[in-house]
Parts: C-alpha cells; structure tokens; sequence
C-alpha cells in the first residue's frame, strides 16, 4: 500500500502513514498529539523539468528532490 505524508495541524508533527487508497482524502489522527493530521500533497513527480528545458526522468536515480525531505523521491511518486 503506499505511504501518504502527514502534516499535524496542531502540532506541526510530520509523519508518515500508509492508507490504503481509499482513506488517502481522510484525515489522519497525529501519534503524537492525536490532533487532526492533513495529507501533505506532494508536487514531486517522475518527471522533472531541468533548468535546459529538457524533462528528464528522475525517478531511481537517486537524485534529491526539493519537495521531499528525506532528499529522494522513494515516497513520493
Ligand atoms: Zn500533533
């Protein structure tokens, strides 16, 4: 099943979970705080523009991403 990021709204917490597709609009319970948790909605995706213009695949390369924190894009497309 694949793994959806979470944004604590009370507490900033950041956190993963994994949901099934069916649950991936619903909100989250936050394991820190138990406030309400919303999806963060990722704009990293397979392709990425380079600055030539070219859109070159990114996906397994290993490259970092700039709208992933953990500096891949392994959970996020
Ligand atoms: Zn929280």
């Amino acid at each position: 099943m694949p793994i959806y990021e979470y944004n604590c709204t009370k507490c900033k917490n950041k956190f993963e979970m994994i949901r099934s597709l069916k649950n991936m609009e619903a909100e989250a319970a936050c394991p820190v705080c138990g406030g309400k948790a919303q999806r963060i909605l990722s704009t990293c995706t397979t392709f990425s523009r380079g600055g030539d213009g070219i859109t070159k695949s990114i996906a397994g390369t290993g490259s970092s991403c700039s709208s992933c924190s953990g500096g891949s894009c392994s959970g996020c497309h």
